[in-house]
């Protein structure tokens, strides 16, 4: 099947200098999640940038604060800035959702701020591959799908939202809204090194239990103290007992504060974890049960507990409407000469909350490279028009009806 034109293909060759040249104009503004005016920075050029598809209607939305549990176990609540909207021929028979993140996971006052040629392909620099290379992969295969003939029979949404790095909580319903009315969704992050696509994810929920005791001076009161320490200790052998290596469930201390001086009993503590699991039922018997461990320290003489945090993405599971979507993908790559194959991933990301309202989605179809999070991270960049060949192929087919709708 061949779904792309030779002179298409030629095309999209031709826009690597291009595309390369926006991926470092994204990468070179820090927009870390919590820098409101540097992702506003970056959604002005995507705006630029993506003025050549020519879009119905362009919007940004507001998004609530971000909460955060602090070292003093507050409820902090950060600013994220607003989303990008992009709508293109809304009332077209198929109906698409494309998505990606403008944040990066380097903060403002981050050393690895600038980029760097390791060698001719390879580009070192902050969010190059997670996502700046995504976004311009997505809007270059739409800029060349906008040149097939069958272009008014698709319409699309593109989304990017601003807070993906530290788990969506401020989109994550926008996110959903959006993707509930359209056929499939595709999503932009990184594809695996070696080039591979990830088929299903693991669920993952961020939690805080922050713990107040009672302080005591611990020499004279001892007795009289309620050691926050000492219950978060308890706690974190608790939470222990939900890993399993069977089921792939895991549960991650990540975070311990509290304490100060060593002659007083300390009276605040927080704890944080991380849970991941594929399967989706047990989350609620897991939720059960951390809100139980809380509970039950919270009516403990002299303690008060609160849990913080739920599953933000549910388990990304294998449904026939999924498979055939990956097929498709499969075969269109191998007729662009690429050998893709699908491997499952324990890491969690937009994709997830779209596969939770049931849309087919596929999301590492940006570029490929290395070291994401990492001041190591690089994009390759010949795989940025070797991966916007894959959308505008895949977009191409189900225009032309060469390919049906996955679970149509
Ligand atoms: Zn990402």
């Amino acid at each position: 099947m061949q779904t792309l034109s030779s002179d298409m293909t030629a095309w999209i060759d031709a826009q690597q200098s291009e595309m390369i040249k926006h991926v470092c104009a994204l990468a070179e503004i820090n927009s870390h999640t919590l820098n409101t005016k540097g992702i506003c920075d970056v959604a002005k050029l995507v705006t630029e940038f993506a003025a050549v598809l020519n879009p119905d209607l362009t919007e940004t939305i507001e998004m609530p604060a971000a909460p955060n549990v602090d070292d003093l176990g507050n409820v902090i609540e950060n600013p994220i800035a607003p989303a990008l909207k992009f709508t293109k021929r809304p009332n077209a028979p198929i109906q698409v959702l494309l998505m990606i993140h403008m944040d990066t996971v380097y903060p403002i006052d981050h050393p690895f701020q600038s980029l760097n040629w390791i060698d001719d392909n390879t580009l070192n620099g902050p969010g190059v591959l997670d996502a700046k290379g995504g976004i311009i992969t997505m809007l270059t295969a739409l800029q060349a799908f906008e040149q097939s003939p069958h272009a008014s029979e698709l319409g699309y949404t593109i989304i990017f939202n601003t807070d993906e790095e530290i788990g969506s909580p401020s989109s994550v319903n926008m996110i959903k809204e959006h993707a509930k009315d359209v056929h499939l969704a595709l999503v932009y992050e990184p594809a695996m090194p070696n080039g591979d696509i990830v088929s299903t994810r693991k669920g993952s929920g961020n939690f805080a239990i922050t713990v107040q005791g009672q302080a005591a001076h611990a020499g004279r009161d001892f007795f009289k103290g309620k050691n926050a320490l000492n219950a978060v200790a308890s706690l974190t052998q608790e939470l222990n007992k939900i890993t399993n290596a069977d089921s792939g469930t895991t549960c991650n201390i990540g975070y311990i504060h509290g304490g100060g001086p060593v002659n007083v009993v300390p009276d605040k503590a927080v704890l944080k974890f991380n849970i991941r699991l594929f399967d989706a039922d047990a989350q609620v018997s897991i939720y059960q049960q951390l809100k139980a461990l809380t509970e039950e320290l919270d009516q403990t003489e002299g303690y008060g507990a609160q849990l913080h945090g739920s599953f933000y993405n549910p388990p990304k599971v294998l449904t026939p409407a999924l498979s055939q979507l990956m097929e498709h993908i499969q075969l269109l790559s191998k007729d662009l000469g690429m050998d893709i194959q699908y491997q499952p991933s324990g890491g969690v990301c937009d994709g997830n909350k779209i596969a939770s309202v049931g849309t087919p989605v596929i999301d590492t179809l940006g570029p490929r490279g290395n070291y994401m999070h990492n001041p190591n991270e690089f994009v390759l960049v010949d795989s940025l028009p070797q991966r916007t060949k894959i959308t505008a192929a895949l977009l191409s087919a189900y225009a032309s009806g060469q390919l049906p709708i996955p679970g149509h």
